[in-house]
């Protein structure tokens, strides 16, 4: 028992460290449905405009690395929404394990380049941050084909902010010769965004949305969207 006490403390410890663990070079093997991850590099558990989204999958499941070009093109991403948006808080899910592999329950996230990100919100049109200490309940989040939560339709997704972000993403991934390439969003929530200013950007830009999901996965992603980023091969 003491010993688990002393690794929860010793783990909160360097989870509050504002650095991101990790060194080497990082690598990507396999694909995200199977394949492992080398040399990751783990977000910082809050910093700035961003926090990851549980401390039961960052510190005990250990679910927050990514390859550290992934990390890097986040944070890029961060940045400028940043300049843009001061006020702005945004929300780091689900990564990859420190080494990759399989993790429940997700079908992809095997080798540090996927990412789920909670979507930003509005309550009264005015931005939302309170489902950021929702923990894993987050993913039970529902939403309708507007975007409106379920359970109190006043919370809506603010699809101009998540059509934002991914152009920051992927601007910030051509940069480092990455790019985005599959973003998994709910079917019936992807012409909500598509018809936003900075979503018809997106449409222009040809980034990759999947075009059909299983009903159980298509149901996950409204709380939050997937993305896989890729390696540009030269
Ligand atoms: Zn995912």
């Amino acid at each position: 028992m003491k010993n688990i006490v002393l690794i929860l403390l010793i783990s909160l410890t360097s989870a509050c460290t504002s650095a991101p663990k990790g060194k080497g070079k990082s690598k990507s093997e396999g694909s995200v449905k199977k394949g492992k991850l080398v040399n990751g590099r783990r977000f910082s558990r809050k910093k700035d405009n961003y926090k990851y989204f549980s401390f039961l999958s960052y510190i005990l499941f250990n679910r927050a690395w990514v390859h550290s070009k992934v990390l890097n093109i986040t944070l890029d991403a961060y940045k400028d929404c940043k300049v843009k948006y001061p006020k702005r808080k945004f929300l780091i899910m689900e990564c990859s394990n420190k080494k990759g592999g399989k993790m429940w329950p997700h079908r992809t996230h095997q080798n540090g380049t996927s990412i789920d990100f909670g979507s930003p919100l509005l309550k009264n049109k005015q931005p939302f941050t309170r489902d950021h200490n929702y923990g894993l309940r987050h993913y039970a989040m529902k939403f309708d084909a507007n975007g409106k939560l379920l359970r109190n339709p006043k919370i809506e997704i603010d699809f101009e902010m998540m059509a934002q972000h991914i152009l920051a993403l992927e601007i910030a991934a051509r940069k480092r010769n990455m790019f985005v390439k599959k973003v998994l969003l709910k079917i019936n929530l992807k012409n909500d965004l598509f018809k936003t200013k900075s979503g018809k950007l997106l449409k222009k830009k040809n980034i990759y949305f999947a075009k059909y999901l299983q009903p159980i996965v298509d149901n996950m992603h409204d709380d939050h969207y997937h993305i896989d980023f890729g390696f540009v091969k030269n």
